[in-house]
């Protein structure tokens, strides 16, 4: 017999979403516990904001005890360290092992590491956010020149955020800055860092780290000693090694009723889902979490799942670090304070809908 009929891992943008239902509406029968390697959930989107000055941590986190309490489900704090598929079993990093009828998996990516020979270099993977926070304050009692490693949305939001608390800053972008989105947002993106003094190096993918020196391919593009790793997201190791079938990156495979192609008791939505269609953002996370929660409660009572369908386009708000914002939806770009207030408005609203008293 299983210890649980459903257990949700990972405190992510969707599982958040679940549990403000259950917590609101109605909730799934029986035994349902949500594990999480924070006590808190960070929301992504307003991280720029904190490191910017402009939020207080506490601003950007929801404390998962109450909600879970509203919504009747046993908090459990620990990291899920593997997970066998067949089984529906993790094992936590306390040392216990629990098992459920059900699982929904919502732990979102990794930065991916860097070849480094030497510590002369020391670098920060901006997630997990508790312990990226942890380092960065020491960090900030003694700035030098930093060197951000990825030209996407959070390497560009994290490039403006800190350019006014850092000596030098370069960014270094594999391909093209902020590849995937509009060529206006692209532009606007490059002026905004040029007017705050970014060194911005485009098609420079870095390869390996030597000492002190920053390479893409041979060559050395860089010298100092702190580099921040902004690598878009990869997938925790764990779930390919859990049994469950995983796209070519090791990011679970999922159908349009956010079930594993492999295991049908086995959910996985967000960042550690692969779905043809779905981004791995923080929105599309979101957007999953009431079909998720729909079909939990109709997994849990044997009724029949609804599919989730990706949104087409999606819209971006780039933090410019000083309470402005650059849009980007679908062809056409904007930028300036008013896109700003409405980003911050967004960002506090979702943290005001997940936070429950108590
Ligand atoms: C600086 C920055 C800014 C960003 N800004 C935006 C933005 O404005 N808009 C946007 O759409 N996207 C943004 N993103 C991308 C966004 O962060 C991710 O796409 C999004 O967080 C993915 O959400 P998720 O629900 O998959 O999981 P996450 O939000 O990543 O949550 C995963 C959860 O699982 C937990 N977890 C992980 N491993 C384990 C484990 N082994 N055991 C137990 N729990 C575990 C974590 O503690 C966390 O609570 C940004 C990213 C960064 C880095």
């Amino acid at each position: 017999m299983s210890d649980y009929d459903l257990i949700l891992v990972g405190a992510g943008h969707a599982h958040l979403g679940v549990l403000r239902r259950w917590a609101m509406l109605e909730r799934p029968s029986g035994r349902i516990a949500l594990v999480s390697a924070d006590t808190h959930a960070w929301y992504s989107g307003m991280l720029p904001g904190l490191l910017a000055g402009r939020y207080s941590a506490a601003d950007c986190s929801v404390e998962l005890q109450p909600i879970c309490r509203a919504a009747k489900v046993e908090l459990i704090t620990a990291q899920v360290e593997s997970l066998s598929a067949e089984q529906r079993q993790v094992q936590l990093s306390d040392g216990r092992q629990l098992s459920a009828n059900w699982l929904s998996l919502n732990v979102g990516g990794q930065v991916a590491p860097l070849a480094q020979q030497g510590d002369a270099m020391q670098c920060l993977a901006i997630k997990p956010f508790a312990s990226f926070l942890a380092s960065w304050q020491t960090w900030q009692q003694s700035p030098k020149p930093i060197a951000i490693i990825g030209g996407g949305a959070a390497g560009v939001e994290l490039a403006l955020a800190l350019a006014d608390k850092v000596p030098r800053l370069s960014l270094f972008c594999a391909g093209k800055l902020l590849a995937g989105h509009n060529p206006g947002l692209h532009l606007r993106a490059i002026g905004a860092l040029r007017q705050r003094r970014v060194r911005l190096r485009e098609y420079s993918p870095i390869s390996r780290i030597e000492d002190d020196q920053l390479f893409s391919q041979d060559e050395l593009v860089w010298r100092g000693e702190r580099a921040l790793l902004a690598t878009g997201a990869q997938a925790l190791p764990w779930l390919e090694q859990s049994g469950l079938a995983c796209d070519a990156r090791g990011f679970v495979q999922v159908l349009p009723t956010l079930q594993s192609c492999s295991h049908r008791q086995i959910f996985a939505v967000g960042d550690c889902a692969s779905l043809p269609g779905a981004a791995k953002s923080g929105v599309y996370s979101v957007r999953q979490g009431p079909v998720l929660a729909s079909n939990l409660m109709a997994a849990l009572h044997q009724q029949p799942l609804k599919n989730y369908r990706p949104q087409k386009q999606s819209l971006a708000l780039l933090a410019t670090g000083d309470g402005g914002a650059l849009l980007a939806w679908r062809g056409i770009s904007a930028g300036g304070q008013v896109y700003g207030y409405w980003k911050d408005y967004l960002d506090q609203s979702f943290i005001r809908r997940h936070r429950f008293s108590g």
